[in-house]
């Protein structure tokens, strides 16, 4: 058996006065902007204020998007750039930024292979709401995206010895005298200091843990539950909008369906379950919904039958093909039912309802054609093999759209437009790209392709500026 990896983060006594770059956050997009430039031959650090590592991307379950890519065709799947552009920019009502959106899907494949040759294998592929093809891709042992890419970059991150200091906040951005960023201030909480560097990426993460500025752009949320980890607070947000940063699409903040929150916690019941095949019921036992339509839609639609969520129904053949469904049914999350009749009595379906329901499904499984919801996508198998399963969602906030303006080098933008120079920006932290709604299996990708990007111009920037440096040195001579 394989033996557990364990990361210890730096001790804080090793903490040096500088650094070529200071990457802030530890989940995907601030570890593989870390592990990029290091390859590149930069000396950075990751600063992560949680004792806990790897974010919000720890709780990822489904996948990581990517078209044209060698394990699609591997799977018989036949992909396009074009294709992933055109379904997100709809799945973001024509409002994601194309410069950065035309990034992301052309370098999604390459940010495939870049993990492939780290030892980070996706080999399996399934599908999420919005998209016509299996791009969704995951690891082949099926377990959720989070905590196997959280692990491997540790793993990655350990091997390059790029110091990981974990408990360390950051509480402001510095600039020098040439106006350019020049570093941070961070706190332990009991001690706080500079720390100087020639480059800064932010890789913070969103804010769907600030009840307060959740507040402030959504008023209409206040109250409901979060998917997010208590660390994401729009921090690096606020740290550059105190050097004039420009804010985008700040009040688009996605609300995920399928979200389990019958206890004080929330759950997200990740999007691969109605991808290989789940189904949505209200609580008589009928369908109401293309449960695979775009995660707005579905919110809408759930939020329609004013019955406080909805259920997730789905069979042994479908929990086989999403093994997040064991880790919901060991907390208590899933109610199983011997069969169809045993299941509805259980949960207070009406009985005949939900036998309707399913039989009517299994038929459009096998027409492939669903004339009740139009749904395309998830029908590989139907719900035929006992026993049953259910689970209670309702919709909770889940991801905010809206961050810091960046262009497609992740170069943070002023309000003027204006690049202000040394400030870099990856993963949820931006704004722009997912339009005002985000496509599930979209933001891991956004965090691999970006992060890897800001790791290779903060690398271009650093050699620019010492050439800038030594002519100017030279003229002065
Ligand atoms: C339950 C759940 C399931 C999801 N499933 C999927 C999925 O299947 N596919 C998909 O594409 N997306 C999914 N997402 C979204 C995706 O996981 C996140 O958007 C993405 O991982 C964000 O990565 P990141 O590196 O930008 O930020 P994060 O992973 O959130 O990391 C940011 C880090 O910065 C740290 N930080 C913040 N402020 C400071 C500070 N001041 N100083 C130091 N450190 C700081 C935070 O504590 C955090 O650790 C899911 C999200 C959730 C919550």
């Amino acid at each position: 058996m394989a033996e557990k990896f364990h990361f210890q983060p730096t001790s804080l006594t090793q903490l040096r006065k500088h650094y070529d770059v200071i990457v802030i956050g530890s989940g995907a997009a601030g570890m593989t902007a870390a592990i990029q430039a290091h390859e590149l031959g930069l000396k950075p650090v990751i600063i992560e204020k949680m004792a806990q590592l790897g974010g919000n991307t720890n709780r990822a379950s489904s996948g990581m998007n990517a078209a044209e890519t060698n394990v699609q065709l591997k799977h018989h799947v036949v992909d396009s750039y074009q294709a992933f552009y055109d379904e997100t920019l709809k799945g973001g009502g024509g409002q994601n930024n194309p410069e950065l959106l035309k990034y992301f899907t052309e370098h999604a494949a390459l940010a495939i292979d870049w993990l492939a040759d780290h030892d980070i294998r996706l080999d399996a592929l399934t599908i999420t709401g919005g998209m016509s093809k299996m791009r969704t891709h995951r690891p082949s042992s099926l377990a959720a995206i989070g905590g196997f890419l959280v692990t491997e970059l540790l793993k990655q991150v350990q091997k390059a010895h790029i110091p990981l200091f974990a408990g360390l906040k950051v509480t402001e951005l510095t600039t020098g005298d040439d106006g350019r960023v020049s570093g941070v201030r961070a706190t332990t909480g009991r001690q706080s200091g500079p720390l100087t560097a020639d480059a800064v990426i932010l890789a913070t993460g969103g804010f769907g843990a600030n009840p307060k500025m959740l507040a402030k752009y959504r008023p209409d949320l206040k109250g409901m539950k979060t998917t997010n980890q208590p660390g994401a607070t729009g921090d690096g947000i606020k740290l550059a909008q105190a050097l004039g940063a420009k804010l985008v699409d700040m009040d688009q903040v996605q609300v995920h369906p399928t979200v389990q929150q019958d206890t004080s916690h929330a759950y997200l019941i990740g999007e691969a379950v109605r991808g290989e095949g789940a189904i949505l019921v209200d609580q008589h036992g009928d369908r109401f919904v293309n449960e695979l339509d775009t995660r707005k839609n579905v919110t809408a639609a759930i939020d329609s039958l004013h019955e406080n969520g909805a259920y997730l129904i789905f069979d042994q053949g479908i929990r086989d093909r999403a093994q997040a469904v064991e880790f919901y049914d060991s907390i208590g999350l899933v109610h199983t039912g011997a069969s169809l009749d045993d299941l509805a009595k259980q949960v207070g379906f009406d009985t005949d309802a939900l036998k309707q329901t399913v039989t009517a499904w299994n038929a459009a499984v096998a027409d492939q054609n669903d004339p009740a919801f139009n749904r395309t996508t998830g029908m590989d198998r139907d719900i035929s093999t006992a026993p049953f399963f259910a689970i209670h969602i309702a919709p909770a906030v889940h991801y905010t759209m809206g961050g810091l303006a960046i262009n497609h080098r992740t170069e943070v933008l002023d309000q003027n437009g204006t690049v202000i120079k040394g400030l870099y920006a990856a993963g949820e932290i931006a704004g722009g790209l997912h339009g005002n709604n985000r496509i599930g299996g979209n933001s891991i990708a956004e965090t691999v392709v970006f992060g890897r990007q800001a790791g290779e111009q903060v690398f271009k920037y650093i050699n620019e500026k010492d050439t800038l440096n030594l002519k100017t040195r030279g003229n002065n001579s």
